[in-house]
């Protein structure tokens, strides 16, 4: 199919440009749109034949929910039940890279929630996002706009490098300011389901009580790791195997000494430049200092990856705090649990891998 481009100023948005974007939506087409956290691929959330379609141009599972982006409290309620005691403050959130988990109202089809009696809804904090929304007067279904299991668009280059010819419109707008996904919030039993910029902090300071932050939203658990010791989940990810470096910083220029393997580094500045690496194979994602810089650019260095044809990627490891626990997160499955903090254990991962090593690389 033909894809049409459309580009939209971030700050003042062009009302025929948005009007064309909302027209698709309420003719049941797919765009491709920004918001503040990543790119969405969006379709009227009441309109289940589009939204099934938005299922298989993604390839995302049909048991996978989607999150259902609105434009006003007026029409987060005709979607869901929101507790009283929440009205008011997320009124005053919103918009926000915030997600909340409410009772589902009847209206909300079946696919969009994945059968589940729960929706998600977010009003995001993105003029051209919500002027569309707005003028679509329907709520927009929208998960990350990526193929299922890869990193996330956080730009229009990206988004075009997937869905060109593959959906009605593309809107070409600035770059996602926050880069990583909303944080999922379960207002039922007030926890993080999914860690995001909306630090557990920030929650706290909104809703006057802290969210419960399970075993899993930390990444720490064994769960995935241990059923899958292979590579068979991964999400967020790069086709070149990226590995976590969970060792002292002092230690890791000495630890990849030992590789005679191409490999590119993802992280920041000061520990990259501590790396017998090219330039190019040092993808730096700020100093540690800016973590939410370090968040903004994470994906685009994911998807970078691919196209600098090197043997494996070692990211560097982050504190599990503030913006710092969604990161990790991501992190965590973008390298599908392969952590590894000293040579002997790099060696076992480039083994597990079949990544050529080198009678140099025996340690
Ligand atoms: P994506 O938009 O692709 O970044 O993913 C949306 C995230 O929200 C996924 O992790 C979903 O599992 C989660 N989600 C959406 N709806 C629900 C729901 N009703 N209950 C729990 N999680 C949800
Ligand atoms: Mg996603």
């Amino acid at each position: 199919m033909k894809t049409r481009i459309i580009r939209i100023n971030a700050d003042r948005p062009e009302k025929r440009n948005v009007e064309r974007a909302a027209a698709a939506i309420r003719n049941g087409g797919i765009v491709v749109f920004p918001t503040e956290t990543v790119y969405g691929i969006g379709a009227n959330a009441l309109d289940a034949k589009a939204c099934r379609r938005i299922f298989s141009v993604k390839g995302r599972q049909r048991d996978n929910p989607l999150i259902v982006h609105v434009s006003s409290m007026k029409m987060t309620e005709e979607i869901g039940v929101i507790p009283s005691r929440y009205r008011e403050i997320l009124k005053r959130i919103w918009p926000a890279p915030l997600t909340v988990i409410v009772k589902s109202k009847d209206k909300v089809p079946k696919v969009v929630t994945a059968g589940l009696d729960t929706v998600a809804i977010r009003m995001p904090d993105n003029r051209v996002a919500l002027e569309m929304i707005r003028r679509a007067g329907v709520p927009v279904a929208a998960p990350s706009a990526n193929p299922s299991k890869m990193p996330s668009s956080t730009a229009f280059r990206h988004a075009l490098k997937y869905f060109d010819g593959r959906v009605d419109i593309i809107i070409n707008s600035e770059q996602s300011k926050f880069g990583l996904e909303s944080t999922v919030l379960d207002l039922r039993n007030f926890t993080i389901l999914r860690p995001g910029v909306f630090t557990t902090h920030d929650i706290e300071v909104a809703f006057g009580r802290k969210a419960r932050v399970n075993a899993v939203t930390r990444g720490a658990d064994g769960a995935a790791a241990a059923t899958s010791p292979g590579m068979k989940y991964r999400h967020y990810a790069p086709r070149t195997p990226l590995f976590l470096y969970t060792g002292s910083r002092r230690k890791l220029a000495r630890v990849m000494g030992s590789s005679k393997s191409r490999y590119a580094f993802i992280g920041t500045g000061d520990l990259c430049r501590s790396l017998p690496i090219s330039k190019k194979n040092g993808m730096i994602l700020g100093e540690k200092s800016d973590m939410k810089g370090i968040a903004a650019r994470l994906f685009d260095a994911l998807i970078r990856l691919d196209s600098l044809n090197v043997d494996f990627a070692v990211a560097e490891s982050f504190e599990d705090e503030g913006i710092g626990l969604a990161i990790m997160n991501r992190l965590r499955k973008a390298s599908n649990h392969s952590y590894f903090s000293d040579a002997k254990g790099l060696l076992i991962l480039l083994k597990r891998y079949g990544i050529d090593i080198n009678e140099d690389n025996q340690v």
